[in-house]
């Protein structure tokens, strides 16, 4: 753990935290750039560019105690990070409170998803890729691998991506295709009627949300490893996150790569996206 800025608004001591918000500094299985291992300091510093409340949200609405962790100790393989991801988040999860991390590549998620029991939760990724390969790189606990892991813990059946869009043919030529609707059918049928069917397909009622910033159109969100054109507009994940509404119990955003990222917008975006994230598990407690 390292202490540094905490995220906006973290005042709180672990034992009165509703949610809990973890920085992941990992990027050492990023194919195209690394860099993403800086975002929980970009992320956090950017989280200070807004009001306090969101008045969409109710103007005196209660806001979330939120103790911040800091940063997760880095290693170079994925399966050492695993092993700090585990020792910090699975303790918060047990303990019933609503968990944010901040990463780092998209493979900080496959622990996390592993602190929750076999097939007690459903998976909703938005990413530009499907992120289902067996391996990638030699390596099973690639970014390219995040939900063919998860789809091993919660079954195929409680996972689902939105707008995917760079797909390779082994992802798709294969019995077990993790489900997903393209970001060109979600142009065409709205993003409420895709979060719609997501939400009535994957079985289990709890539901995390991983947000690859990848999955947002290149145009707003330029900062990350891997920029993929015609993604999803940022209000559409904000619309996501409403839907899911009282079925979300945790949260990540992850591939934000700083050093791609000079305006700093990106790093805004999921500032904002956390932050829609937490008042949105707030009006549901
Ligand atoms: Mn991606
Ligand atoms: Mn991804």
């Amino acid at each position: 753990m390292s202490y540094g800025l905490a995220y906006a608004g973290a005042e709180s001591e672990y034992n009165d935290a509703e949610a809990v918000i973890f920085g992941i500094p990992y990027d050492h299985t990023a194919c195209f750039k690394a860099g993403a291992r800086e975002a929980p300091t970009a992320i956090r510093r950017a989280s200070y560019n807004f009001e306090e409340i969101h008045f969409e949200h109710g103007i005196h609405q209660r806001r979330l105690e939120v103790y911040d962790y800091g940063n997760c100790d880095d290693f170079i393989l994925p399966e050492d990070m695993f092993a700090e991801v585990d020792f910090a988040v699975r303790p918060a999860i047990n303990d019933g409170k609503f968990t944010v991390a901040i990463g780092g590549e998209h493979s900080i998620n496959i622990p996390i998803v592993r602190a929750f029991p076999e097939k007690s939760i459903a998976l909703i990724s938005i990413d530009a890729h499907l992120d289902s390969r067996g391996e990638y790189l030699g390596t099973p606990n690639s970014h390219a691998c995040v939900m063919r892991r998860a789809a091993e813990h919660l079954g195929l059946d409680n996972v689902y991506v939105l707008g995917a869009r760079a797909i390779g043919e082994e992802e798709l030529d294969r019995d077990d295709v993790v489900p997903f609707i393209s970001s060109y059918d979600i142009m065409d049928m709205g993003i409420e009627k895709a979060i719609g069917k997501a939400l009535d397909e994957v079985k289990a009622e709890k539901v995390y949300l991983t947000v690859d910033i990848d999955g947002i159109d290149p145009a707003f969100a330029p900062g990350t490893g891997t920029p993929e054109p015609f993604g999803l507009m940022p209000m559409d994940v904000k619309k996501v996150i409403n839907i899911i509404g009282e079925r979300l119990v945790g949260f990540d955003v992850n591939e934000v790569c700083p050093p791609a990222d000079p305006s700093g917008i990106t790093s805004i975006l999921a500032a904002r996206l956390i932050n829609e994230a937490l008042a949105v598990h707030a009006k549901h407690l």
